[in-house]
């Protein structure tokens, strides 16, 4: 049986003791055996090179990388849960430089590696790498550091992302978002004013309001308080999980498992913790939010689908960093409607479970399309005022929730924590689109096993 226990009671990832058995080094001579490693690469050249000596070298490089992402998780886990082994003022300068001293040794590696082609000789992981070394863009920092912006700071830096791009002009960060995700962007805007002008939302969010008019507050707490009626302790929840994976497929539960036995899997009670699961070299670590409601459940079960999701791309690809988003929020959004859907009719209560799906489509599909209109509205923009965004975010959020819906005067800059928008332009798009795919995949649930598959 699992002991949940320790993880319960300590809040907190044994990361030294996962990261030592791991690295089978202590984390200052994990550096310098990087740099020593990295040096290596400083003199080499691989044109001339016999195969099996290029075949030595791209293992090295995997390896050098795999390395490097374990040191960088290690650090960003130990900065979130402050460890005192790590020195958080120093860490990140560490890091800094070791990229940049990596980035120079390689170079020509790297040269060598983007102009070769793969020799017919070379066993598949190598193809595979090279593959996968073209298209690494090391862009998965993570969102999770939750970092906190001033009104003045936040607008500086929108300023720096938002070039002017003209009347009628599809701005260019929009563009990229749908390049990346295989869309056209003039069906994308089309869809985002479809939804904003429909108000469909109106009647859904009528029910909270008491005497005519309700504030926003009031009316976000009410949407969430019957949720809370269903109580789950951390094991129950996390049994929930195991028991519902295992019908789709063992090797799911196994991972979740795993997760659990190695200490990954962090709970906190606090409201300030972020819920995350971040993909590192030795599985995926999640920090999550646990205050025992069917939310919780839920939320459990979405993070265990991100789990499942960097796990699968880990065991197959081995610098394994580009995680398709649109991809991993679908399959994290249906595991959670999945186990929903499975506790609903394990204990009789199909109807709740409905009902709460139907609250998720709201989430999913309504307001993050709000939130991205409300992005491209600030793409329309000639200048940036506090000012200018608090109307412009009280404007999209009346259209959402109707005129019987108050705004208060603190709501006004809630757009702070939209901090998506400076660092992965467009990402609340993602949502909408996943959340519908997620509902095909709840018709034929066994086609998420044959897509895992597929990776
Ligand atoms: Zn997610």
């Amino acid at each position: 049986m699992l002991s949940t226990k320790a993880v319960l009671n300590n809040h907190a990832w044994p990361l030294q003791e996962i990261f030592n058995v791991y690295n089978k080094a202590s984390f200052e001579r994990k550096v310098n055996e990087i740099l020593a490693s990295a040096a290596e690469f400083k003199t080499i050249d691989l044109t001339t090179a016999t195969e099996s000596d290029q075949l030595q070298w791209l293992a090295e490089f995997a390896r050098l990388d795999i390395a490097f992402d374990t040191l960088e998780s290690a650090l960003k886990l130990a900065n979130v849960q402050h460890e005192i082994w790590i020195d958080e003022t120093k860490s990140g300068s560490v890091m800094a430089e070791l990229e940049k001293v990596l980035a120079s040794s390689t170079e020509c590696f790297i040269t060598w590696m983007e102009q070769c082609s793969a020799s017919a000789g070379w066993p598949t992981w190598a193809v595979q790498l090279k593959l996968e070394f073209v298209s690494d863009d090391n862009s998965l920092a993570g969102s999770f550091c939750g970092k906190k912006y001033s009104p003045r700071h936040f607008i500086d830096q929108l300023k720096q992302i938002i070039k002017p791009s003209g009347d009628g002009c599809i701005p260019i960060n929009l563009q990229k978002r749908c390049t990346k995700m295989g869309w056209n962007s003039g069906d994308q805007i089309a869809r985002l004013l479809l939804s904003d002008k429909a108000a469909n939302y109106h009647p859904y969010f009528s029910r909270y309001i008491i005497n005519n008019k309700s504030d926003i507050t009031d009316v976000r707490l009410a949407e969430s308080k019957p949720w809370g009626d269903f109580k789950f302790n951390f094991d129950e929840a996390i049994g929930i999980i195991i028991a519902c994976f295992k019908q789709l497929d063992s090797d799911l539960s196994t991972m979740i498992d795993q997760a659990i036995v190695q200490g990954r899997i962090k709970v906190s009670h606090s409201s300030l913790s972020n819920s995350f699961c971040m993909d590192t070299p030795v599985g995926s670590f999640i920090s999550l939010q646990f205050n025992g409601g069917l939310s919780d459940l839920a939320l459990l079960a979405h993070e265990c689908g991100h789990l499942i999701h960097q796990q699968v791309i880990r065991n197959k690809f081995q610098l394994a960093q580009n995680v398709n988003e649109e991809l991993s929020e679908t399959i994290a959004i249906f595991f959670e409607s999945w186990v929903v859907k499975y506790w609903g009719e394990l204990t009789g209560n199909e109807i709740v479970a409905t009902a709460w799906e139907h609250h998720r489509d709201i989430e999913w599909q309504g307001r993050h399309s709000m939130l991205a209109n409300f992005e491209l509205s600030l793409y329309q923009q000639e200048k940036f005022s506090v000012k200018e965004l608090d109307r412009l975010w009280r404007e999209v959020n009346h259209r959402f929730y109707g005129s019987s819906v108050t705004l208060n005067q603190n709501f006004s800059q809630q757009w702070l924590t939209l901090t998506h928008i400076l660092h992965s332009p467009f990402y609340y798009l993602i949502y909408p689109s996943a959340s519908l795919k997620a509902k095909r995949y709840m018709k034929e649930p066994m086609d998420v096993l044959s897509m895992l598959e597929r990776f």
